[in-house]
């Protein structure tokens, strides 16, 4: 089949490459003149990135072996958790020459300007020209505010974002652990972090619905953080009545808002999306009903998440009191972040006082 991709980022690349692999022609199409720039990531990979069977060698920056949480109160719980941090920049040209080593073809500086019927008008940058495009299939992986999925009528209304802002700063850290700081004067709604890239250098940041830069400059005065390199993006939150197939269109990535509402993680919720599509378009299966599973983890993180946007500060330090028994952090430590639906079965089977906190789900 030809297939037209718009968005050369992890999602669109990594698409690309499986569709490319399986004999598909496939053409990726991006606005950017250079890969991976400007970066707007912290570059997080939980472990459960192993399944994708990708070696990371060409961009992993340092492993992380355990988490520490802070709640408002400073009560800190340390959590046994392997994490890879990878370099944005480099992450996407590796994903982008597997797929052009598998016969996909990139085009930089070409952006997706609009629809015409069952034409896709792209902008060619580098000749200053036009061309549309007719294909079997269109994949719109192409960020947040995806004009693809816009203009394919697949961009749900009420689709909401978190805005992150990052700094790169130099320091001390202890470089195979990740701290997280949880209040609502902190970061309402969500945590502050601090992940090292090395002993001597880290990436700090934090996302909110409102406000970010205020919180965000708060965080780095009370730390005495100074920026050496500031990165923002924007996030979007997971939305359930987001359609993800129009026709003959497919909405992938961020584009379709698969994000873990709880971290704002999108790379492994994507990349699993697209082995999910690959096998839709391979075997003519229905992408919508072959979605369901991951489709409930990510809407178990959004109920998560609102009911911690409702938390107090109180909340936040009696959560960690709770959270701080061994036989609650083994189940932390057990299951990944990315699979909530047996870490809170678990959780709630040793410890019922959590059910206090089911309240902030209505
Ligand atoms: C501050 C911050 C920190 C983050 N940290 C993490 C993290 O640690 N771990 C994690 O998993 N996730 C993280 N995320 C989320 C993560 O960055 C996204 O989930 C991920 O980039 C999604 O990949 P994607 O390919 O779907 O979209 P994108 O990476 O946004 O790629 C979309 C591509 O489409 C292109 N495009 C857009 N419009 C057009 C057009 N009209 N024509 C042609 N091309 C177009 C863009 O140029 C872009 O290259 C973070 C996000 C932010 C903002």
């Amino acid at each position: 089949m030809d297939i037209t991709i718009v968005g050369a980022g992890p999602i669109g690349c990594y698409a690309g490459y499986l569709l490319a692999q399986y004999g598909h022609t496939v053409s990726i199409y991006d606005k950017k003149k250079e890969i991976g720039l400007p970066i707007q990531c912290t570059g997080i990979l939980t472990s459960d990135f192993d399944q994708f069977n990708i070696s990371l060698d060409s961009c992993l920056v340092n492993t992380v072996t355990t988490i520490e949480a802070f709640s408002p109160n400073n009560l800190k719980i340390g959590i046994q958790q392997k994490d890879y941090i990878v370099c944005r920049k480099r992450f996407d040209s590796f994903l982008a020459d597997k797929a052009a080593l598998a016969g996909a073809k990139l085009f930089f500086n070409h952006s997706f300007v609009r629809r015409e019927e069952n034409y896709l008008v792209i902008n060619d940058g580098i000749n200053n020209t036009q061309k549309r495009i007719q294909s079997d299939i269109i994949i719109a992986a192409d960020g947040p505010l995806s004009p693809v999925a816009k203009a394919y009528g697949l961009f749900h209304p009420s689709r909401k974002y978190y805005y992150g802002i990052q700094a790169v700063v130099e320091g001390n850290f202890e470089n195979n652990v990740t701290k997280t700081y949880f209040g609502k004067d902190r970061c309402p709604g969500f945590f502050a972090w601090v992940v090292p890239e090395s002993s001597t250098r880290a990436r700090i940041g934090l996302y909110t619905t409102k406000n970010p830069k205020q919180h965000f400059d708060t965080f780095m005065f009370d730390n005495g953080f100074t920026a050496q390199e500031i990165q923002a993006g924007t996030i979007p939150i997971f939305n359930h009545h987001q359609k993800l197939k129009k026709g003959n269109c497919y909405v992938i990535g961020d584009a379709s808002g698969y994000v873990k509402a709880t971290t704002g993680g999108g790379i492994v919720p994507g990349m699993k999306q697209v082995q999910i599509l690959v096998d839709c378009i391979n075997n003519n299966k229905d992408f919508e009903k072959e979605i369901l599973p991951l489709k409930k983890r990510m809407k178990l993180h959004l109920h998560i998440s609102k009911a911690m946007n409702k938390f107090s500060d109180k909340d936040w330090n009696k959560l960690f009191r709770y959270v701080n028994q061994p036989k609650i952090t083994k189940v932390f430590e057990q299951y990944s972040r990315d699979n909530p639906v047996p870490l809170v079965m678990k959780a709630l089977l040793k410890e019922p006082r959590f059910l206090y906190f089911g309240k902030y789900l209505y």
